[in-house]
């Protein structure tokens, strides 16, 4: 197996090894939490989670780790503007938005660090940049980063410097790669702030966006980590900025792989509330779109491209996954009361796995996929398939849905079952049967029954 991955920060494919044997420190940009996330964040978030999903299924240990941004110039303006309490207006879109998260089946991160709750490690980190004069103070008590300082600013983003020093200054948290300039790691307070601020060694204030990722990524997943994501607009200025900030600080590597998934248009276009065609994940699911078929419809694409999403496309998919359905039903159907076995998976599935393993090309993958899916289907028509070649399609499928997760078990069923079930399925693997034995009772105490199938458990309610 080699896998390689598109790096922003050398714009070409390169062999992926993570810093530690089997295990990979990820750090994904999150949400700025002041409005609903939209089905185009949605699209960064999904090619996140393929990409964890991808790893833990090649056999890696990951660490990840999303940043909650709930302090910037937007939640500000926002929370100003609606009269609310900065804290209780972002509580409510991130609420809004781990429940869509939710629906979309998208794996939690190990922690979302929120930037308010993290003020005192970016102080540090500024006050580091000024100690080594990276960073100066302004007369008003804000602290800007002197891009002009750091020999390496603009490479991320390719920008064309040429060797000009800057002096002119940003304050605002995004601003157009066409101007460069020094940028604000802390804002000193402004009278439309209102309550909002901090105290700090140069009055009060708040952290500018970029400083918060630095500090928070660094804090959780160490100076070096394996990979950064974001959608393509992330690369220039927050994470040009974010890289300058954290090696400056530190004078160590930073991030190994920078990756950063394409924009999604919709009907070709930018999504806007003007022409109708601004969605979230609620408004799909309200025109009885699932959360699978939309789930579908964003990754159903390579990353690094543009993806054109439509209503058409999303009832297209619909259709899609009732095909793969009805494909399983079949697959079962045939190898009803086979034991699990340690047959091999099909051939397809180190086609299906080596499209992924060359940058996560998912078009071949599904290309590879949907031809399988075809020829066993014409092998059931035609009466010619083994107990055998069923079993090791469930095998395939099942791996399938692991990184697509367009078919649940987990309808309905309550979090606290599904774990007493992972758990049971894990004692069972490591061939602990004391283990998979009582937790095998303690779910039927719950009204639960677990049968083992080639698919894997399923569940039921008794
Ligand atoms: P934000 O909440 O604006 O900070 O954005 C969250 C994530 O969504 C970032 O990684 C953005 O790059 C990404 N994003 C925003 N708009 C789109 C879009 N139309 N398509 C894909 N990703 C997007
Ligand atoms: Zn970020």
């Amino acid at each position: 197996m080699s896998i390689t991955f598109f790096n922003t920060a050398t714009k070409q494919k390169e062999a992926f090894t993570p810093l530690e044997d089997g295990k990979v420190k990820l750090y994904t940009c999150g949400p700025t939490v002041y409005d609903y996330a939209h089905i185009g964040n949605f699209r960064t978030f999904l090619f996140e989670d393929f990409l964890k999903r991808y790893l833990l299924l090649r056999g890696f240990e990951v660490t990840h780790i999303m940043n909650l941004t709930d302090v910037d110039d937007k939640t500000i303006d926002r929370a100003n503007m609606e009269g609310q309490d900065l804290k209780l207006f972002t509580k409510k879109f991130t609420e809004l938005f781990f429940q869509d998260s939710e629906q979309l089946n998208i794996l939690p991160a190990d922690e979302y660090p929120a930037a308010t709750n993290h003020i005192d490690i970016m102080i540090d980190l500024i006050q580091l940049l000024l100690e080594k004069e990276y960073a100066y103070e302004t007369e008003d008590g804000s602290i800007y980063f002197s891009i002009g300082s750091f020999g390496d600013y603009g490479k991320l983003a390719r920008l064309n410097m040429g060797g000009q020093q800057q002096t002119d200054r940003v304050s605002s948290d995004d601003y157009s790669k066409d101007n460069p300039q020094d940028f604000a790691l802390w804002k000193s307070w402004k009278e439309n702030d209102g309550d909002i601020g901090w105290d700090s060694p140069w009055g009060k204030g708040r952290p500018g966006w970029h400083i918060e990722c630095s500090a928070m990524s660094m804090h959780y997943l160490g100076r070096h980590f394996d990979i950064h994501c974001g959608g393509t607009d992330n690369i220039f200025p927050h994470h040009e900025n974010e890289w300058a900030q954290s090696v400056a600080g530190t004078g160590s590597k930073f991030v190994n792989f920078w990756m950063h998934s394409e924009h999604l248009l919709v009907d070709g276009g930018k999504m806007s509330k003007s022409l109708g065609n601004y969605f979230r994940v609620d408004d799909l699911v309200k025109k009885g779109i699932s959360p699978e078929a939309i789930r579908f419809s964003l990754l159903n694409g390579h990353y690094r491209s543009r993806l054109n999403f439509t209503l058409a496309k999303a009832s297209d998919a619909k259709k899609t996954i009732a095909r793969i359905k009805d494909f399983k039903e079949r697959l079962e159907a045939h190898c009803e009361n086979s034991e699990l076995s340690n047959l091999d998976l099909p051939k397809e599935f180190e086609l299906f796995m080596s499209a992924l393993d060359d940058d996560l090309n998912i078009p071949e993958a599904l290309a590879v996929f949907f031809e399988w899916l075809r020829k066993m289907n014409s092998m059931f028509d035609e009466g010619s398939i083994s107990k055998n070649e069923a079993v090791s399609g469930l095998k395939f499928l099942e791996k399938f849905n692991s990184v697509f997760q367009i078919f649940s078990v987990s309808e309905d069923i309550p979090k606290e079952i599904m774990e007493m079930a992972e758990k049971r399925e894990t004692a069972r693997q490591e061939k602990n049967w004391d283990a998979s034995d009582r937790i095998r009772y303690e779910l039927s105490e719950k009204g639960w029954s677990v049968e083992d199938t080639p698919s894997g458990p399923k569940i039921k309610k008794l």
